[in-house]
């Protein structure tokens, strides 16, 4: 390389000299919105009578450090326990959040706040209704926000590291407890009060979340659209849970069926199996036109999801995930077959 004249030299030294120190721009923190809907992480007083107040969002989102994170806005849509959460709500929330991401492209993702009972329901529901692109992380508490050892401000933070983070986009809707970022698909409650209640047997968490980082376990699929479009639901159709016990009969069955049931999940025993009793009027179900899936009430494992009894195995759907798979499919078609391609397709 040919040098510079010594004269050229000196003079942009003194130019640089003479330049302003730059001062660093600070990088603008990600946006995030938590929606909240109520749950134990919204409670205080009252834990062992079932009689809470309600601490709204605005004061929960009130994490020492979670500013370092995110720039955190917060909104509330409801305060109630899970179990007031069902289908009519998921639908109200599954648009509300598709509306937010719609029109604020600048949120990084969305944190929703909601009771624990029935947080793998709506997780699911909002996974397969969302396009997925951005992160929607459904997370709690098992501990009221006044309780000793309260996990809800470790929870939110966590759930604000996972939502700002762009290893986290493509992936729907998860669950994030206990220092775990789950698929809403996979995970549910496996305790009725241990902080370390969420798990997703047989499968690994998305990712871990320790003090220095993220560590991913799983590729994002890098999803962007919606697995079902509510765009024309008006209301879910009826699908309702069956047990399996030893010596059950036809009662529960044939009841649902006169009440309207569209569909009837059956948490089987063992591999999905069923009593004479219970097969019966499952074949009366279906020749009624009501759909039927068979899972299992062990709480892990697969059922098959093809067979040859016109009935649709679950695979390894709990009975309340494949309820809500069920009813978005029922939204669609009524036709067994296609309900088991539906199937196929989340396994
Ligand atoms: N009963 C509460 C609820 O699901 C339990 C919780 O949030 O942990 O709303």
């Amino acid at each position: 390389m040919r040098s510079l004249p010594s004269c050229t030299l000196l003079l942009l030294a003194l130019a640089a000299a003479q330049a302003p120190a730059q001062t660093p721009v600070a990088k603008p923190r990600p946006s995030i919105l938590v929606i909240g809907t109520g749950g134990t992480i919204g409670s205080a007083g009252g834990y062992w009578t079932g009689n809470p107040t309600r601490v709204p969002i605005e004061q929960l989102v009130r994490v020492p450090g979670i500013d370092s994170v995110a720039s955190v806005a917060s909104e509330q849509l409801w305060n109630v326990a899970s179990s007031a959460i069902g289908p009519t709500r998921w639908l109200e929330l599954s648009r509300h959040v598709a509306e937010l991401l719609r029109a604020r492209p600048e949120l990084a993702g969305i944190v929703v706040t909601h009771g624990t009972d029935t947080m793998e329901e709506t997780a699911y529901f909002l996974d397969l209704t969302l396009p997925g692109d951005r992160p929607v992380i459904v997370t709690g508490a098992m501990r009221p926000s006044d309780m000793a050892g309260a996990d809800g401000p470790a929870n939110l933070t966590n759930a604000a590291r996972a939502a700002v983070d762009p290893r986290t986009r493509g992936r729907g809707a998860m669950v994030l407890m206990d220092d775990r970022l789950f698929a809403a698909r996979d995970v549910t409650k496996t305790n009725s009060t241990r902080v370390e209640t969420f798990q997703a047997p047989e499968r690994a968490p998305i990712a871990i979340i320790d003090a220095d980082g993220l560590f991913y376990r799983q590729p994002s699929p890098g999803r962007s659209t919606p697995l079902f479009d509510i765009a024309g639901v008006r209301e879910l159709p009826r699908v309702d849970v069956v047990y399996g016990y030893a010596g059950a009969d036809s009662v529960v069955i044939d009841a649902l069926v006169s009440a309207g049931a569209k569909g009837l999940v059956m948490a089987g025993v063992g591999r999905g199996g069923l009593t004479p009793a219970q097969s019966a009027a499952l074949r009366r179900a279906r020749a009624a036109g009501v759909v039927v899936v068979v899972g299992t009430r062990t709480g892990s494992g697969r059922v098959p999801v093809i067979r040859d009894d016109g009935m649709v195995g679950a695979g390894d759907l709990n009975p309340q995930k494949a309820r809500v798979l069920l009813m978005l499919g029922l939204s669609r078609t009524s036709d067994p077959r296609e309900i088991a391609r539906i199937f196929q397709t989340q396994q």
